[in-house]
């Protein structure tokens, strides 16, 4: 199993194990340190003791005496010795297990004994006069032992204490700068969901991520501006193209209106009719797409009639229904009302329904259902015509995309482009579930009130 470790941890993992290596590394060599500088001044402490004992040792008349005060600090003692071991004399407490401590001249070795170590350094065979002596030197440890106890205390109390402060300071650096990085991925988030005129928040600090802050948004408002170009571009050739089209539609009509024309040249003057008006129709859909998209619709929310909006629809269909015997049910609870833009709304309810009847089978059902959903109200719009295959599903909100261009030309395929425009608008959703040959549902969300609109 991986684990996926967020950059936060991983830098704040990384610190601290830095963090435990420096301490434990540089705790080490200061313990070493510590044990081999106290170690070398205890051996030569020692050292001189002993050389300083032997030089006083003399023989007067026979009787071994010393010349002047004991010469080395409480801490140590000495014996000396006959050359076959027997004691002489000696300075210090007498610890018997020294005696069990084999003689080798001029050579450290440690000792245990009275509860604590011992740093022992025989001389070699002295001669005072006629006597054959040694002298042993024991140095005591105990202070080494203590400083080096406490130390190893000090560092495994305070290694882990400063592995935990560590650990908390490297979460807050780490948390701290790695705030603006979210900032971007918020902001960049709200410019995927297709809101190309959010900005990522300038960075306050003048580092690489404000550098990096600043480049992204420059980079955004150039490609705002080349997106605004492109729709202002389609937005103005619509435009230009009404106008046009509209003289053509007038004279081909009164063209047509005239008596005695060849039945080849009326049959002629009713398909220029006909495109006409289609083109017309897609002139209209896309300057409304793109004067929407372009933010220059003026959006006029206001609490609508459930019911007038419905019977509205219904009355301006009812001649395509009646043209294909389809049954429009209207199923709303009484009363229910909605916040929205009547035109939107209206033109909403026309696609969807005019869909309905376009792709339903003749004699059939359309179901136009309404009701409120927690602070939400729902829109269904059911048919039981052709339906859609799957794989079309993905596709049918976007622009000019129709499923069968080929046979029907009455469509544009610009109608659901607009119904997802107007529940985007409106802060709402769309959803639809089709099963092919067996009918359509789209069911609209939108939230139900200006406050919830406006967030
Ligand atoms: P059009 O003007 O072609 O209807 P739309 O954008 O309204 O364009 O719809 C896109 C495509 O989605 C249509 O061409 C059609 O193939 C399919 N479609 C839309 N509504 C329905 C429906 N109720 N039943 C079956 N197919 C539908």
């Amino acid at each position: 199993m991986r684990i996926q470790l967020r950059l936060k941890d991983k830098m704040t993992l990384w610190y601290t194990l830095l963090t435990l290596l420096t301490v434990t590394a540089f705790s080490c060599a200061l313990y070493l340190m510590t044990d081999y500088v106290l170690s070398e001044m205890l051996e030569s402490s020692v050292r001189l003791s002993l050389r300083q004992v032997v030089a006083q040792i003399e023989n007067r008349d026979g009787m071994l005496t010393f010349e002047d005060e004991v010469p080395i600090t409480n801490s140590a003692m000495f014996y000396i010795t006959e050359e076959n071991g027997s004691e002489l004399a000696s300075y210090g407490e007498d610890i018997p297990l020294f005696d069990a401590v084999e003689t080798q001249p001029n050579e450290f070795r440690v000792a245990q004994g009275d509860g604590q170590r011992w740093l022992l350094l025989d001389s070699g065979v002295i001669t005072v006069e006629r006597s054959r002596l040694r002298v042993r030197v024991a140095g005591s440890l105990a202070t080494n032992d203590r400083v080096l106890s406490t130390m190893r205390l000090v560092f495994f109390v305070s290694i882990p204490i400063l592995l935990l402060l560590s650990l908390l300071g490297g979460l807050f650096i780490a948390k701290r700068s790695l705030t603006p990085i979210r900032q971007i991925i918020r902001g960049a988030d709200r410019i995927a969901q297709g809101d190309l005129s959010a900005r990522i928040p300038a960075a306050r600090a003048r580092d690489e991520l404000g550098e990096l802050t600043d480049t992204l948004n420059r980079m955004l408002t150039s490609v705002e501006e080349t997106f605004l170009r492109e729709k202002r571009f389609t937005s103005d050739a619509s435009h230009e193209l009404r106008t046009p089209v509209a003289v053509i539609r007038a004279y081909a009509e009164s063209l047509r209106a005239e008596k005695g024309l060849p039945p080849d040249a009326a049959a002629a003057l009713d398909t220029v009719i006909a495109e006409c008006a289609r083109m017309q129709r897609i002139i209209a859909q896309l300057l409304t797409i793109t004067r929407g998209e372009e933010g220059r619709y003026p959006l006029c929310i206001e609490r609508l009639e459930g019911r007038a909006l419905a019977e509205g629809v219904a009355e301006t269909l009812a001649g395509r229904l009646a043209e294909k015997e389809i049954t429009l049910t209207v199923d709303l609870p009484e009363g229910l009302t909605l916040y929205a833009d009547q035109s939107l709304m209206t033109e909403l309810l026309l696609n969807l329904v005019e869909n309905a009847v376009k792709y339903g089978k003749t004699g059939g059902q359309i179901h136009l259902a309404a009701g409120r959903q927690g602070d939400m109200v729902e829109i269904r719009v059911r048919d039981d015509g052709i339906g859609i295959a799957q794989e079309a599903l993905p596709h049918i909100f976007e622009r000019f995309y129709r499923v069968d261009s080929a046979r029907d030309r009455s469509g544009t395929g610009l109608g659901l482009s607009i119904v997802a425009w107007i529940v985007r608008v409106h802060q709402g959703s769309v959803a639809v579930q089709s099963q092919p040959g067996e009918g359509t549902t789209f069911t609209v969300r939108l939230p139900d009130g200006p406050a919830q609109m406006a967030e």
